[in-house]
């Protein structure tokens, strides 16, 4: 299997002002065509370090991608330092000149002189050529090597990439398939220990990850062809479901994602009731298209008052077991679904920290409920930590689990 690097090139990327977005991309993109990334650099605009990332890159993979520096000031130089380095002279495309000068034109706007060296390109280099900016990108042949420049501006960059995968084609060996095993409630480590004996195996591999207060196994392919990685992927994931039992809720699909489509399929909706994570349910819920089929009725009932005056939680007790405690959920997710008159109820009171709630009440202490008037699930998560943004996501994802144990009768 051919090899490829990705270098990030831009100051801003190395002193952390702006996440990197391309190198991701293309590492997706290229495994989906049978191009194996193996490493990933990032780079400020520096000539002399970018030479000597580059070249090191170059000695020991087949395709070199670089992004960003393409722009025309004078800080944007990884064209001229990879043209200089390969011993490469840099002449004007007039065809990508005219389309810079048509550019402005169409903006009516004058065209900086700078403009112009984006024009240039190293001779005898494939140009890509910018539908949404003024950077030409290059495809270089170096003896058996390939090098690929590509613009900063994601989307510059990512329809460039298009026009890449013909010239990509003859180093493509098959494709390298990965599917997600989605796991909520249970710890990357615990994970990794149930699933010990698949984390060795060499086509598909499994490896585990956490993200966002879930893990994940990902379970990832290399065959021929996509029919073929689906098969070898097909056996263990069923078996990896199988002994992940519960904690599995989906394969490729996000929590809420999956939570919205067994509402819809049972035709139920539900009503929430935040009071620690601030209305995060409901945005999560919201952000999907046709939310409104499951979804209606959402209160952020921050405040005592409004858990009494508009959920109906009885004052004895917030006074007898305080607003963040097992009781005052289950009346908030009561409260909401009498309201509402929706199928369930879910409710999340808690300490999203850093400070805490005393001692009996420490940061990351947070009760859900939920219920259908029926069965009543709770939950009583403590973090042990006083990240409040961990804290309040955490607390919406299982939230969403709990939602969905009590669809599922679990
Ligand atoms: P450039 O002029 O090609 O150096 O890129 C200009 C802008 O593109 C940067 O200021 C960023 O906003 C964006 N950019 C550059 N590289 C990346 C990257 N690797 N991921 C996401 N955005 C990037
Ligand atoms: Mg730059």
């Amino acid at each position: 299997m051919h090899k490829a690097e990705v270098i990030s090139v831009g100051t801003e990327l190395v002193l952390g002002e702006i996440t990197d977005t391309n190198a991701p991309f293309l590492s997706r993109e290229l495994a989906g065509i049978g191009i194996a990334v193996e490493r990933r650099g990032t780079v400020g605009d520096n000539p002399a370090r970018l030479r000597e990332d580059f070249l090191q890159a170059l000695s020991r993979s087949d395709i070199v991608l670089l992004t960003g520096g393409l722009g025309p000031t004078p800080d944007d130089l990884t064209k001229e330092t990879v043209a200089e380095a390969l011993g490469l002279a840099l002449e004007t495309d007039e065809l990508q000149l005219r389309r810079i000068e048509d550019f402005f034109r169409k903006r009516t706007l004058p065209m900086p002189e700078d403009n112009r060296k984006q024009a240039m390109v190293p001779k005898g280099c494939t140009v890509l050529y910018n539908e949404n900016g003024t950077a030409p990108g290059c495809w270089i042949k170096h003896g058996s090597k390939r090098i690929a420049l590509l613009p900063g501006p994601p989307r510059e960059m990512k329809p460039m990439f298009r026009q890449l995968l013909p010239l990509l084609a003859p180093f493509s060996s098959g494709v390298i398939l990965s599917h997600h095993l989605r796991t909520v409630g249970l710890g990357e480590s615990r994970m990794a220990q149930l699933a010990e004996h698949y984390l060795d195996l060499t086509n598909p591999t499994v490896a585990p990850y956490a993200k966002d207060g879930e893990s994940y196994l990902r379970v990832s392919a290399a065959a021929a062809t996509r029919e073929e990685a689906e098969a070898l992927c097909r056996p263990v994931l069923r078996k990896l479901t199988e002994l992940l039992g519960s904690y599995v809720y989906a394969v490729d699909e996000g929590l809420a994602q999956t939570v919205t489509r067994l509402l819809r399929a049972q035709g139920k909706t539900v009503a929430l009731a935040e009071s620690c994570t601030g209305g995060g349910i409901a945005q999560a819920l919201t952000e999907l298209p046709g939310a409104s089929d499951v979804f209606g009725w959402g209160v952020v009932s921050y405040a005592n008052e409004c858990k009494q005056a508009l959920l109906g939680v009885p004052s004895e007790t917030l006074q007898s077991h305080g607003a963040v405690s097992a009781e005052c959920a289950m009346e908030m997710a009561r409260g909401i679904r009498r309201l509402s008159g929706a199928a369930i109820g879910l409710a999340v009171t808690g300490i999203a920290g850093p400070g805490s709630g005393g001692e009996a009440k420490p940061a990351g202490l947070i009760f859900l409920a939920a219920t259908d008037g029926d069965r009543s699930l709770e939950r009583r998560l403590e973090t042990g930590r006083g990240d409040r943004a961990h804290n309040r996501l955490y607390a919406a994802k299982q939230a969403f689990d709990l939602l969905r144990r009590l669809l599922l009768g679990i």
